[in-house]
């Protein structure tokens, strides 16, 4: 058997995530002789871009600050939100995310604080200030070598340009710069860039590991114990975008250039494996920036938006996933426009990701529209300008009263996290427009698995060997984005559940 293999491991992970490399440090700390195998040249795919923000309920870090979280309470949330569905994943879940905190934070590499910040819905079991944190920031020198192996922070890495070695790492790359290092320290961890697994190797029992191709050669890679696909989405892929309904397109995607196309999910697809959810994703609203690509809008913190009529649709300052569902309930609003006035001297009135900087370098590239009166702004985006300027007169209304009388956009917590108030008027020339796209932060559908991460087939027996983590597994939230730290919080809890399984 070992002659078969290029290389062989006890465990091998696909991908470099926040919970890829999750699932590899708690299977090599258990013992596993362990590989990461990762496309790109760099580690952290999406979740070196993120906020790092980790929805994992009950743990020692949010009774450190007091926070009003309990399993319990997230519990409540998540009946309220998502019903039934799901629910024996939810649970899983919700008993791994205490102990996983837990056992992160025994590693003196890995280091977590509690962030405010407001879950998505106002249900019950909601936290005021929200339950989900973040890593602490890391400092490059503790890297050493290992930092080259870290994505660059978005901005630059969309410039073509490497890490800066003299700032520190934050947000999604400070997760997976301490991953990397507490990794490393076990001494069984391996990495594999620029290796993209191409197939899964199976025999009629069970995974047996993956082929993978390096430098233009196909090398075969044992997996003893089991192999984690924890390899981001599709949402890379315009082709597989298309044939499974999803909205938005590859180009509009925030997640980085040349990844997540879906070889992992078609791999286990090939021997098998079921899917679902594939239409899914998390959602965001994005603003085109200079060169093309688009930057995550997470908050509004002015202006108004209006559909291809000058028609407001929606409360702007809803959180970003339900903001792009109201995107999609009609063809008329994609794209949209960010309409504002003067008082941010041009500057965008909203938060966003990368930073979406000088108005001048928008104006040239077309990107920022600029104009003397709402009639004028209207015939330069094309919507009309009736129905825009009558929509801005009664927004301005309502920004005089603090009361959104249409769409509450005053009533929610989340909103006002961005800034107050909430509501601003609109009404000093000059006056700006921003085109806005559906974007997202990646598919959300994929393979089917159970409490333990493991893959199924359509019967619903497991695929022996083979476990599904983040966006390769269809998410038990559905079309739900509970809160903030979802994606990262159930990608790394699910791998901690599939490592565990692996290595007994
Ligand atoms: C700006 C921004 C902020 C965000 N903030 C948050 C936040 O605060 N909290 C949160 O929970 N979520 C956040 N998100 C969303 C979150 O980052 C992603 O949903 C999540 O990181 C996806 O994790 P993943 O492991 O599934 O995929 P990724 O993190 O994208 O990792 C997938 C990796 O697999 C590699 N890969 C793909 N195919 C192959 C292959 N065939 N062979 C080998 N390797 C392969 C890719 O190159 C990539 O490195 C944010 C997203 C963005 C863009």
């Amino acid at each position: 058997m070992t002659q078969e293999w290029d290389e062989e491991y006890d465990v091998v992970v696909v991908g470099s995530g926040g919970g890829a490399l999750t699932g590899a440090y708690l299977a090599a700390r258990a013992g596993a002789e362990t590989v990461v195998v990762e496309r790109a040249g760099t580690l952290g795919g999406t979740s070196a871009y993120s906020g790092a923000a980790m929805w994992l309920p009950g743990s020692p870090v949010q009774r450190r600050d007091g926070v009003a979280d309990s399993t319990e309470s997230a519990r409540t949330y998540l009946r309220a939100l998502l019903g039934d569905a799901g629910a024996d994943k939810r649970e899983s879940f919700l008993a791994e995310a205490p102990a996983l905190v837990e056992r992160l934070e025994e590693d003196s590499a890995l280091a977590f604080r509690f962030r405010t910040f407001p879950d998505y819905y106002e249900r019950p079991g909601r936290v005021p200030g929200g339950r989900s944190f973040i890593p602490l920031d890391l400092d490059p020198g503790e890297m050493g070598d290992l930092l080259g192996l870290v994505r660059p922070p978005l901005d630059r890495d969309r410039a073509g340009q490497g890490n800066d070695e003299s700032a520190p790492l934050t947000a999604g790359r400070a997760l997976i710069g301490r991953l990397l290092l507490a990794y490393h320290r076990t001494g069984r961890g391996a990495v594999s860039t620029d290796t993209r697994m191409a197939e899964l190797v199976a025999t009629s029992e069970r995974v047996t590991g993956i082929v993978a191709v390096q430098d233009g050669r196909r090398i075969r890679i044992g997996a003893r114990k089991g192999v984690l696909l924890a390899a981001g989405g599709f949402e890379r892929n315009e082709g597989l975008r298309r044939a499974h309904g999803v909205p938005g397109s590859a180009g509009c995607s925030m997640a980085p250039a040349g990844t997540n196309t879906g070889e992992a999910i078609e791999a286990a697809v090939a021997i098998g494996a079921a899917t679902e959810l594939m239409n899914e994703g998390w959602w965001c609203p994005g603003v085109p920036m200079p060169d093309g690509q688009p930057s995550f809008v997470c908050g509004f913190t002015g202006g108004l938006v209006v559909d291809a009529h000058g028609a407001r649709y929606a409360n702007e300052s809803l959180p970003y996933d339900r903001f792009g569902r109201e995107m999609q309930a009609d063809p008329d609003r994609t794209p949209s426009y960010v309409v504002f006035d003067s008082r941010t001297g041009g500057r965008l009135p909203a938060v966003t990701q990368p930073p979406w900087g000088d108005p001048a370098a928008h104006l040239d590239s077309g990107t920022l529209v600029k104009a003397g009166s709402l009639t004028e702004l209207a015939a330069l985006t094309g919507v009309d300008a009736g129905r825009l300027t009558a929509t801005v007169e009664r927004f301005n209304r309502f920004a005089d009263n603090g009361k959104d009388e249409d769409f509450g956009r005053e009533a929610d917590e989340f909103g006002h996290w961005f800034g107050e108030p909430v509501l601003r008027p609109v009404r000093e020339a000059p006056y700006y427009a921003v085109r806005l796209v559906l974007s997202d932060l990646g598919t959300k559908g994929g393979l089917v698995t159970d409490a333990s991460a493991r893959v199924l087939r359509a019967d619903g027996t497991p695929i022996a060997g083979l476990y599904a983590a983040g966006n390769t597994s269809a998410s038990f939230t559905g079309p739900f984005y509970p809160g903030p730290g979802i994606p990262i919080g159930t990608a790394m809890a699910f791998a901690a559940l599939a490592a565990k399984d692996m290595t007994g």
